[in-house]
């Protein structure tokens, strides 16, 4: 696994689980996010009555499940956390729905990938608590209606645009998560350090923030093994020099590419001039699969500048050229 991957693993999770903050309050970063949040959240709070249902957007590592446990905790309500894939039939989602407490939180991560048979009993339980449940099947079958008590869904995907309409229409409340500035990264580093208990100086947090590509769960994790780093070859403190040690190890560099990315700038600037090439001409230069490129690499580097996705195939920018200590040839026109 890349220590620069946006996505977790189940291990990991344990160690994030310890690190999330629990309240709106304590969650730095997406100010327009939390404070629109937080009004839906009070109102319903005043009026004493579920708020409306919530979608999270946004790509992978950004903190979508550590706010639907916040929207629990703020209506001091229970959570029920499933995702789409866990739910392929309709039936897995009835039995969720009909075991429901009135206003507990139902948080379904990557609500994109659920089945449409599911879709479809989920935006009728959404509007109107209830859901049709079948008994027996082939000509017999009963559709037997059954109330649920009123609830309050909190949905995260990664693809908004991939959600059908008429789901997408049942979020009262959308907030997209955006990718985090330095200044935040260094408040989520500087409060993780402190529940991990090390050391943490503002120039180590810095170097770790630079290079977590907006991402605090890459910030967190690059955080841990600095502080590996540092209990073993230093004084246990996180600090400038532990950081940049440690991230050297990892092939991580100041930019936040990896051994991976840069593999894809190289091939891309010294084999193919800049490009424009195909992805999978691409890939074969750099050993992976097109798709490993497509989704593991690229994503990043069209982000941050470092090369386009054009019709004739992929290029680099000046930015690349400039990553690599390269001269930006003449011709270079982005
Ligand atoms: P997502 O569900 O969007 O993939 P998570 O909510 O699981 O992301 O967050 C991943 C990790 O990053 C967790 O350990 C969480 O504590 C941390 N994290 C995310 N956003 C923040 C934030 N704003 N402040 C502090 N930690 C955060």
């Amino acid at each position: 696994a890349r220590v620069v991957d946006p996505a977790t693993s189940d291990d990991e999770r344990v160690v994030e689980a310890a690190l999330r903050p629990r309240r709106l309050s304590e969650f730095p970063g997406q100010p327009r996010v939390r404070q629109q949040l937080g009004l839906v959240l009070e109102a319903a709070r005043r009026r004493g009555s579920p708020p409306d249902h919530v979608l999270l957007s946004g790509p992978p590592g950004l903190g979508k499940t550590t706010l639907a446990m916040i929207v629990a905790a703020e209506l001091e309500r229970p959570l029920r956390v499933t995702s789409g894939p866990a739910i392929q039939h309709a039936g897995d989602l009835a039995a969720v729905l009909s075991s429901l407490d009135e206003g507990e939180v139902l948080f379904l991560d990557e609500i994109h990938r659920m089945s449409r048979s599911a879709e479809e009993m989920l935006y009728l339980a959404m509007e109107d608590f209830r859901v049709d449940v079948v008994v027996g099947k082939g000509p017999g079958a009963t559709a037997i209606p059954l109330e649920l008590p009123p609830f309050t869904v909190v949905g995260a995907t990664t693809r908004a645009g991939l959600l059908p309409a008429p789901l997408r229409d049942r979020f009262g409340f959308t907030g997209h998560l955006d990718f985090y500035d330095v200044a935040d990264l260094v408040t989520i580093l500087h409060r993780s350090a402190g529940l991990l208990g090390v050391e943490a100086d503002a120039d180590g947090v810095h170097e770790i923030a630079g290079r977590s590509r907006g991402t605090p769960r890459i910030a967190n994790r690059l955080l841990r093994r600095v502080r590996d780093w540092a209990q073993v070859h230093g004084e246990g403190r996180v600090d400038q020099h532990a950081a940049r040690e440690a991230l050297a190890l990892f092939d991580v560099d100041q930019a936040g590419l990896d051994r991976l990315d840069r593999a894809v700038l190289e091939a891309l600037c010294r084999r193919f001039g800049g490009g424009p090439v195909g992805l999978s001409t691409l890939a074969v230069a750099v050993g992976e699969e097109s798709d490993t490129v497509e989704t593991v690499a690229e994503p990043y580097l069209v982000r941050e500048g470092y090369i386009l996705r054009t019709p004739r195939g992929r290029a680099a920018t000046a930015a690349a050229w400039r990553h690599l200590g390269l001269p930006v040839p003449a011709h270079q026109a982005f």
